[in-house]
């Protein structure tokens, strides 16, 4: 066996931040204005103009940006809302969160993404909003999401979290469709550390927002100012949003070097290996996919416990995303529990991410794939 102990440590995610950017976040701390400015709007302006025009407004995490989203549309005590059981928990926590109630929908074992026919079946006469999922970047099929949001009159809040620099037939997520909710936290393709952004419909949703994120406060004139509604504290730092402007300048450069490392593991992997293995390789997609995570789905004979602490061994660092919610404590006390939606719990027993961001070389790529190699034919 190699000694793979001397080799660097390959997480499954790290944040690149050049050295402009470290000196422009200097720059906001010499300013005197730390918290949202002139930094913040610019980043809205460039996120506008990215998303062809329409309104952007930023937050202090994806999670909060959702969470506006739902308010903005409406949502609330009563209302169903439809998501995926294959997310990051916060996709499910915003509906508990407005007072709603979270409607799962089995995922299709291809993409992992919510299946639109079990979608379509979930839809009660309470449903008033769906959350699909851009998973790991690969879009859902746009084309026939918005085809049942018009048909049964519900609003779409896409979680697209991961899905910066995605597109559908060629058009960026984002750039069409309802109210679209990025995350600029950490392990995204691009960050502020911790941070969001909505694009909205319209000037109206836009003012919405601006007060969702600030205490409700409208002001006016030099001394006018008035709260009419409930907001909380969700505004972006200028500091934050000196790193989004650095990250944002990289965002082609980051997205096409992800498509060329995910091409290289297809290579690597070969086209045998689902055969030889019984692994399941994620869909091929390079045109529409920003390639968030590469993710394989282990053999049902593999513990993943186990595979992740082999690959350790290597010094290679294995994610997994995700747990399936509706297996949480805190959705079982709501009546969802084991059986209920099979595919997504096989996906989330057997779910790993394999290292792959901005700063990962080929090379780390074809280590990466020798070590699975090896542990799954061991
Ligand atoms: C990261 C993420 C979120 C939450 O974003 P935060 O910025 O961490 O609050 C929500 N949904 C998905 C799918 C995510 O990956």
């Amino acid at each position: 066996m190699t000694d793979n102990s001397a080799l660097p440590f390959l997480p499954f995610s790290r944040p690149s931040i050049d050295e402009a950017t470290i000196a422009a976040v200097g720059d906001v701390l010499r300013s005197g204005w730390l918290t949202s400015g002139p930094k913040v709007q610019a980043l809205e302006a460039a996120l506008s103009a990215y998303f062809g025009g329409r309104p952007v407004r930023t937050f202090n995490s994806g999670t909060c940006t959702m969470e506006i989203a739902l308010r903005i549309a409406g949502i609330g005590p009563g209302d169903e809302v439809i998501t995926t059981p294959i997310s990051w928990v916060a996709t499910a926590n915003v509906i508990i969160e407005v007072g709603a109630t979270p409607v799962f929908a089995d995922i299709d074992p291809v993409t992992r993404n919510i299946d639109l026919d079990k979608l379509e079946a979930a839809i009660t006469p309470a449903t008033r909003a769906i959350i699909p999922v851009h998973l790991s970047g690969l879009p859902v099929d746009m084309d026939r999401l918005y085809a049942i949001a018009k048909k049964y009159n519900l609003r779409v809040v896409e979680d697209a979290a991961q899905a910066i620099g995605s597109s559908w037939k060629g058009r960026l997520i984002g750039s069409f469709g309802d109210l679209v909710s990025f995350s600029f936290q950490a392990n995204k393709n691009i960050t502020t550390a911790e941070g969001g952004c909505l694009v909205l419909n319209n000037a109206e949703e836009a003012r919405l927002a601006e007060k969702y994120r600030l205490q409700g406060v409208t002001r006016s004139g030099m001394d006018g100012i008035d709260v009419d509604l409930l907001g909380g504290k969700y505004n972006m730092t200028d500091i934050a949003a000196a790193i989004g402007l650095g990250q944002f300048a990289q965002l082609d450069a980051i997205t096409a070097h992800r498509r060329a490392l995910a091409k290289r593991y297809f290579a690597g992997f070969g086209p045998d290996f689902e055969a030889r293995t019984g692994a399941q390789l994620p869909l091929a997609e390079f045109d529409n996919t920003n390639w968030h995570l590469f993710q394989i789905i282990l053999p049902e004979h593999v513990k993943r416990a186990e595979f992740m602490a082999e690959m350790m061994q290597h010094n290679i660092g294995i994610g997994f995303h995700y747990a399936p919610i509706h297996l949480f404590t805190l959705y079982r006390e709501r009546g969802f529990g084991p059986g209920m939606f099979p595919v997504a719990e096989r996906v989330g027993r057997q779910t790993v991410s394999l290292p792959m961001f901005y700063a990962l070389t080929e090379a780390d790529v074809d280590r990466t794939v020798a070590a699975i190699k090896s542990v799954l034919s061991a």
